[in-house]
């Protein structure tokens, strides 16, 4: 697949160097996403010294790879949560969340991020008719989580895009979406400004237990710490262990369109983010020079055939806009999330001064920031937060089967996608 559309368009840049001497820090952080610089940032902030080592450049991971959808919640659905947690801790897993989409915000503003051209405005669409009870979301989300979305009947949802694949939508205000590589980079000068020490190209290939308390080794330095934070994501590392053995590495796949004045004025006349509701989803967005860049499709076992995932996604595009059916692309990627089996992100602690805060699967952005700050916090002692994720433990992904599994998993979305949009018709609506 080619360069990204991001890294081709960077306004912000940040190198640094590999790690070639012996540091000592009061922590050391493995893995250079939004995850790691959250973290960082949080520590920082509160005077401890932060050492960040990541094993290629600074959001060379799924972090400055990603849609840019910016939005509140997991990748494990707020119902499924409730299911597990009850209400009260999912109210609490949400908020922080919200607070995760506030700092991306604040951080943005604060450093003066121009680069990353947050637009306001995230779209989830229905391909179906809704039926009573999704129409009544909104109003549960306002009354239980405080959160607002906003009805958008399919007449206004076809003002926006000139599609009949749509039949309603929820808007929420709240969501925007933006260059997350200028993101990464811009915050990553800012936070070396402040203090914190980055080493790219450095693999940590082992983390030691010594007298100080450890010593994270690459090889050709080492850092030693009193704690050491794993935000490897859906690129771990052989160690430790016990989170390589827990995480599902998921491909997944973004295209970027030629330049076409065509798209902003005949089909997607609106700078939200968009995304449609099915379990195997479709999410575009207009970027710069009227540029649709478009994601979806996963594989667990990272395609070979490049041009079969293209074709694939210009027929997810050409099913929603039949007249972009030729559309060429200038850039396509794929980029690895880190997935749990339960969807829920591992945030805690391995061993006394070992941390984890990994596997935010396909909605990092948010959440990562939120837990990345939440880890922090519980590093210096001041949350008892993590408590909440007691019940999303480590579990292990099954190797070759686990893939499998989740290929298999993928296929049955896609039927259970297909049967309910054409099972639409026997809904409340068109009967009546
Ligand atoms: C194509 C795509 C689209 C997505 N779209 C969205 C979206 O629109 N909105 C959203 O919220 N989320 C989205 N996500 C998910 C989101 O990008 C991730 O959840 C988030 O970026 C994860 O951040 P992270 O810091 O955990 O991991 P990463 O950004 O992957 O960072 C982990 C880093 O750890 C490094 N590393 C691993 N092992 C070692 C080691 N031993 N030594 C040193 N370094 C090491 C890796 O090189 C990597 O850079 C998407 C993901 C992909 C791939």
């Amino acid at each position: 697949m080619s360069e990204s559309y991001y890294s081709a368009t960077a306004k912000e840049k940040f190198t640094t160097s590999k790690l070639c001497e012996n540091l000592i820090t009061d922590v050391c952080i493995i893995g250079g996403g939004i995850v790691a610089l959250s973290c960082a940032q949080t520590l920082n902030e509160n005077g401890i010294s932060v050492a960040i080592i990541e094993k290629g450049q600074i959001f060379s991971g799924a972090s400055g790879l990603n849609g840019g959808f910016v939005v509140p919640g997991y990748s494990l659905g707020l119902n499924e949560i409730e299911k597990k947690v009850g209400l009260e801790d999912a109210k609490e897993l949400f908020e922080a969340t919200i607070k995760g989409v506030n700092k991306v915000k604040n951080n943005i503003l604060l450093y003066k991020l121009d680069s990353t051209k947050m637009e306001p405005g995230k779209l989830d669409l229905l391909r179906y008719r809704p039926s009573i009870k999704e129409l009544n979301y909104p109003e549960m989300m306002a009354r239980n989580y405080g959160y607002k979305i906003e009805q958008m009947e399919k007449e206004k949802v076809q003002g926006l895009l000139n599609t009949d694949a749509y039949c309603h939508g929820f808007f929420h205000p709240k969501g925007f979406h933006i260059h997350p590589l200028n993101y990464g980079f811009g915050l990553a000068c800012q936070l070396e400004k402040d203090g914190v020490k980055f080493y790219e190209r450095s693999k940590v290939k082992f983390i030691k237990k010594t007298e100080e308390g450890y010593k994270a080794v690459c090889s050709s330095g080492d850092i030693t710490c009193q704690e050491v934070v794993v935000c490897t994501g859906g690129y771990p590392g052989d160690e430790p262990r016990e989170i390589k053995k827990s995480i599902l590495p998921i491909t997944t796949y973004v295209v970027t369109s030629e330049p076409n004045d065509k798209i902003p004025n005949n089909y997607i006349k609106t700078k939200y983010a968009l995304g449609d509701n099915r379990r195997a989803s479709d999410y575009y967005r207009l970027v710069d020079d009227n540029r649709v860049l478009w994601g979806g499709r996963i594989t667990a076992f990272p395609a070979n055939n490049t041009k079969t995932i293209e074709n694939k996604i210009r027929k997810d595009i050409s099913n929603v806009f039949p007249e972009l059916s030729n559309i060429k692309f200038s850039y396509s990627w794929s980029g690895v999330m880190g997935y749990a089996t339960h969807k829920m992100p591992y945030i805690g602690q391995l061993k006394n001064g070992i941390w984890y805060c990994t596997a935010f699967g396909g909605r990092g952005l948010g959440s990562g920031t939120a837990c990345g700050d939440i880890v922090a916090r519980a590093v210096l002692g001041k949350t008892d937060q993590l408590k909440l994720f007691k019940n999303f433990n480590l579990q292990k992904n099954y190797g070759v089967f686990g893939k499998i599994a989740v290929e298999a998993t993928y296929k049955r979305y896609i039927a259970k996608d297909y049967m309910k949009e054409r099972s639409q018709k026997n809904n409340y609506w068109s009967k009546k």
